[in-house]
């Protein structure tokens, strides 16, 4: 029985398309291996967010391609959004590579890999090969946002990821994302709510929704009884029994709406917690960042779901250092960050993309103030977060038992609807079941508590 590795670089979305690949090779009786001596092909799914992250693929396949191989006839393939920018000039990178395989081909992945291999052996390779297939498919695919719905069979978890669309057409002056992922399509809500079932009956309890810009599902779609297609959608999965927990990410101001905001006051279900991009707290700066909206609405969204929901946490993302920032426009954000209160806050130093708007952009700030700025700002967010925390001592808390802890397997950890990591006393509650617990101690990022019988 041939074997497939497979690595992701990158996104939730990345694993969740890889999760897709790995169960096509699984079906065409291939076993999942994690060995790299092993493994017949070898899979990299890449991410093109950041420079670093596509030279980190780009240094491993190398490595891989370089080595004595005891398999002579392996398969070695990308996948993914360095795919999508790259496309045929990674054979000129790695010329023993043999498949590229874009953002919109995760379900051909399988077919193409499996006939080259099994080419291969049929014609039973002894000798090391110096070049590869060059097989390119980047181009576009009617519909193939729906091929992203197969699970891996249930390894015990109780948590699962789900494809709603895919794509975005906002044009941040950054990010790379509109150009590796396309256009936005998004799937049936037949099929997701399907798919969601079937998850149910296979024991998963919490689903997590995915997209880059997830608000903006079935934005073609009309609004009906003042709700959007997404709020109709999370409506839908809300009411299927046995789904205990309902997360979504990543959303964006636009196409934000008072519908969505309301979902919090009447959708149980749906989890106490939003990563939500800010990005910066300067109009000024977020003009040049191309996000065509007014930081007061990205604060005032915030406000008006904490008023429907009090004990939401807000997470995010912000960007320090963009081209051109004073330090004016960074006392912006952070005294956003202190009006929002953010529960944990992902700070990025800016960092010029290939191929975008911000990158050909005059007054580059220098890195001893992106690390400054960056250095300030954390200080900041951890003792928010801290205080946040903190303040959680001492109270119930509801936590979806996930599995042991990963730093001490006598421990069980879990998740409170708020996404904040809950660590008990291994033995007192079972895996898979929502456990009341109070909290009794807080290590920063760490809730500790025990099981309560009541
Ligand atoms: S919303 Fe902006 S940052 Fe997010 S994926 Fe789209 S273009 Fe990139």
């Amino acid at each position: 029985m041939p074997s497939v590795l497979i690595k992701t670089y990158g996104c939730q979305m990345n694993e969740r398309d890889s999760e897709q690949v790995a169960s096509m090779f699984l079906a065409g009786g291939y076993t999942l291996t994690q060995d790299e001596k092993e493994a017949d092909v070898i899979l990299i799914n890449t991410c093109a967010v950041r420079e670093k992250a596509e030279l980190k693929a780009l240094g491993k396949m190398g490595l891989l391609c370089a080595r004595p191989a005891a398999k002579p006839w392996v398969v070695y393939g990308f996948m993914g959004c360095m795919c999508q920018s790259r496309a045929q000039s990674l054979f000129r990178d790695i010329e023993r590579l043999d498949v590229v395989t874009g953002t919109r081909h995760y379900h051909n992945v399988y077919a193409i890999c499996n006939r080259l291999l099994r080419s291969r052996l049929g014609m039973n390779i002894t000798e090391p090969l110096r070049r590869g297939a060059h097989i390119c498919e980047v181009g576009e695919v009617e519909g193939f946002q729906n091929e992203i719905r197969d699970h891996l069979p249930p390894a015990g978890s109780c948590t699962a990821f789900v494809s709603i669309m895919q794509g975005c057409e906002m044009r941040c002056s950054y990010c790379i994302v509109p150009s590796t992922r396309g256009a936005e399509c998004s799937r049936p809500a037949q099929d997701i709510i399907r798919e969601v079932r079937e998850l149910v009956d296979r024991g998963v309890k919490e689903v997590t929704l995915l997209g880059q810009i997830v608000n903006r599902y079935g934005k073609d779609e009309p609004v009906v009884d003042g709700k959007s297609a997404f709020v109709r959608l999370l409506e839908s999965l809300h009411d299927i029994d046995g789904l205990e927990r309902l997360r979504f990410t990543s959303p964006h101001p636009i196409g934000f709406r008072e519908d969505l905001v309301n979902a919090y006051t009447y959708l149980p279900k749906l989890c106490s917690h939003i990563h939500f991009p800010m990005q910066s707290g300067s109009d000024r700066i977020l003009q040049l960042m191309r996000r065509p909206y007014k930081n007061e609405k990205y604060l005032r969204l915030c406000e008006s779901m904490r008023e429907a929901r009090p004990d939401l946490a807000i997470t995010t993302d912000i960007i320090v250092g963009f081209p051109g920032e004073t330090d004016e426009d960074y006392q912006e954000t952070k005294a956003a960050v202190e009006r929002i209160q953010f529960d944990n806050a992902f700070i990025f130093q800016y960092s010029p993309r290939r191929d975008t708007v911000a990158a050909a952009m005059n007054n580059q700030i220098c890195l001893r103030v992106k690390e400054e700025r960056n250095h300030d700002l954390l200080e900041t967010v951890n003792r928010i977060a801290t205080a946040r925390n903190m303040a959680l001592v001492g109270t119930e808390q509801s936590i979806l038992v996930e599995g042991p802890s990963k730093t001490n397997p006598d421990r069980l950890q879990g998740r409170t609807s708020q996404n904040k990591p809950v660590i008990i006393p291994g033995g007192t509650a079972q895996v898979g079941t929502i456990a009341p617990v109070r909290i009794t101690e807080c290590t920063g990022f760490t809730l500790y508590g025990e099981v309560t019988t009541d």
